[in-house]
């Protein structure tokens, strides 16, 4: 079968290979679409490193062989018994918390063996496409349920990327009021078309002095999303005292937290826990991943939906891929 392989940077192409073995445990789920993700970028650009030879993608939707149920596929492997698992952080689990498509073999294949306890079945009204982009609606609505936000509370998202865009999207059914920051106008356009109150261009801008005027004494909750360090660096200065901010993007950076008083930073990832609820909210059209697609290519063209996720120029926010 053909799949997505990694052999190293720049290196990201189509190749033949053998065929997943199913086992009791595991069914045959055959590819429907997937979406590339900022991680899939950055190991085609060199910035993390993996395993060559690994089948990467972790977005993804597909067919299961026995049943022919639409499902869509959880990429975390998780216990269920283990000191973690018992207290509901699945993603910190110590017995095999591994990652599919960064250090075990992804979506971007023709078929896969998978445990049914990783598939969440797609309602007929969820199209494949939709049900391509379901693992950054999962984290946003974990980071979301983290941060706790009051109804009309502010949230500073920082960086419109899928995942900041989903931040907004999941914030304002949260009731809170946002400010959407990002360097590119035309991921601002879409904050604002998804209802973000303000939409700061950072390049243009002193962020730190706009959240404040808007605001007055601070966002009450702040996300960063942009994936880097001077945003991060920027977050204490942004939250009011008290206030709360997570850390989603990037985790490194010199922080001052004199004037953060009290308030609260964590970093946090992806759960599977919101995996279901991702799907339904997509279902009831309360989330919208539709109009973040800006192209389309076929799995056997892969790398040419790498290059087209990688050029500015192309205005990309999700690239998706279809069987
Ligand atoms: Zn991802
Ligand atoms: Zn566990």
């Amino acid at each position: 079968m053909k799949a997505a392989v990694y052999r190293g940077p720049k290196d990201i192409k189509v190749e033949e290979v053998p065929e997943p073995k199913v086992s009791a445990r595991k069914v045959l789920v055959k590819f429907k679409a997937g979406s590339i993700c900022g991680t899939d970028l950055h190991f085609y650009r060199g910035d993390w490193k993996i395993k060559a030879g690994r089948i990467i993608g972790h977005d993804a939707c597909g067919v299961r062989a026995d049943t022919g149920e639409r499902v869509v596929m959880i990429p975390l492997t998780y216990c269920g018994s283990c000191y973690f698992c018992q207290r509901g952080m699945p993603t910190s689990c110590e017995r095999y918390g591994q990652f599919m498509g960064i250090n075990r073999n992804g979506f971007f294949a023709e078929s896969i063996a998978i445990r049914p306890k990783y598939l969440v079945p797609v309602p007929e009204n969820v199209c494949d496409e939709e049900a391509a982009i379901v693992e950054p609606v999962a984290l946003a609505l974990h980071v979301m349920d983290l941060l706790k936000p009051n109804v009309g509370d502010w949230a500073t998202i920082i960086g419109q990327g899928p995942i900041g865009l989903l931040m907004t999207q999941v914030a304002k059914l949260k009731g809170c009021r946002v400010i959407a920051v990002d360097l590119e106008d035309y991921r601002l356009e879409l904050s604002a078309a998804y209802g973000a109150e303000f939409c700061v261009n950072a390049g243009r801008e002193d962020v730190v002095k706009r959240v404040k005027e808007i605001t007055e004494r601070g966002s009450d909750v702040v996300v960063e999303a942009a994936g880097k360090t001077r945003a991060v660096e920027q977050t204490p200065r942004m939250v009011r005292n008290g206030g709360r901010v997570a850390l989603v993007g990037e985790f490194k950076g010199r922080m001052n937290f004199e004037d953060a008083d009290e308030a609260c930073f964590f970093t946090t990832y992806l759960s599977p826990v919101e995996y279901p609820m991702a799907v339904h909210l997509i279902a009831k059209k309360l989330v919208d991943v539709k109009g973040l697609i800006t192209h389309r290519f076929r799995l056997r063209d892969f790398e040419k939906a790498l290059q087209a996720a990688d050029n500015v120029v192309e205005k990309p926010i999700k690239v998706v891929v279809t069987k």
